[in-house]
């Protein structure tokens, strides 16, 4: 059965679509059977994983409106090695088509209940906001990944989504847990961002994944060749973090 995960955290740009493609790549590569689930109408997960999000027949958003089921709308990435559930710009509409329906937040897990024999595990790379559609996402799931950046604010911006998840953990999805923080675009070099990194081991303990992900130019410039960086070069220094940081992912999934 499938374990189901969001890769989430309100800011932009701190790495959730880079994370949620890499990751995939690399559980596909330690063998895993995986759906990536684009929530975010950027397409950009879609995209880095060699699926055009121009000539999507069917995508997340007819998932969401039940006008099709996720084994109908998912296309398989021959070259990323897993299953995407793909969005785009459609998609940035379904946030208002929602709010007059019944079951709003849950209908990605509706849909999402239907396949999980198919996975053992989903990614759903969440927008940048605390939305419907990331509303959806932590309903279904079972743990948060939350990539982070070692900067000064970045604790700051953890308060709100630490609330959101307990929340929803409280009203509407029981099993919901923050798996791990994510250290990503991480530079030893810094001293702030080790000072950070530090700060977050002592808050938050064996939350935080010991998989460190670096800052490695390999992982942005995979995503113009439509593919993950994993799978772009796989001997770069960001190719074997991700691979590592999938083993644990897988070990961490064992223990839960
Ligand atoms: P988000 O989905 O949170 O908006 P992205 O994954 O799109 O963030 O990352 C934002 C930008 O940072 C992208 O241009 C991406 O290529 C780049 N990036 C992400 N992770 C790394 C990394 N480890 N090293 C270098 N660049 C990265
Ligand atoms: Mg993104």
């Amino acid at each position: 059965m499938a374990k189901i995960f969001c890769v989430a955290n309100q800011k932009g740009g701190v790495g959730k679509t880079t994370t949620t493609v890499n990751l995939a790549a690399g559980l596909a590569k330690v063998g895993q059977r995986v759906l990536v689930v684009d929530l975010d109408p950027q397409g950009n997960a879609t995209m880095g994983s060699g699926i055009d999000k121009r000539q999507l027949e069917l995508s997340v958003y007819d998932v969401l409106l039940e006008s099709c089921s996720v084994a109908e709308a998912k296309q398989h990435s021959e070259k990323a090695g897993y299953d995407v559930l793909g969005a785009n710009r459609e998609l940035a509409g379904a946030e208002v088509e929602l709010v007059d329906l019944e079951r709003r937040e849950r209908r990605l897990k509706t849909a999402l209940a239907a396949a999980k024999d198919d996975y053992d595990f989903v990614l759903i790379d969440c927008p940048p906001s605390l939305s419907m559609l990331t509303l959806n996402g932590l309903c279904c799931a079972h743990g948060v990944v939350v990539p982070m950046q070692c900067e000064y604010f970045a604790l700051e911006g953890l308060s709100d989504l630490v609330n959101t998840i307990k929340q929803v953990h409280a009203n509407l999805n029981p099993d919901l847990q923050i798996i791990g923080l994510l250290r990503v675009m991480f530079d030893p070099r810094i001293t702030l961002q080790n000072q950070v990194s530090d700060q977050l081991k002592s808050h938050f303990g064996d939350k935080v994944f010991d998989s460190v992900i670096p800052r490695n130019v390999r992982l942005a410039e995979a995503p113009s060749y439509g593919l993950p960086g994993v799978v772009f070069d796989p001997s770069s220094k960001g190719a074997h973090a991700f691979v590592d940081f999938a083993r644990e992912m897988v070990r961490r999934v064992n223990t839960m």
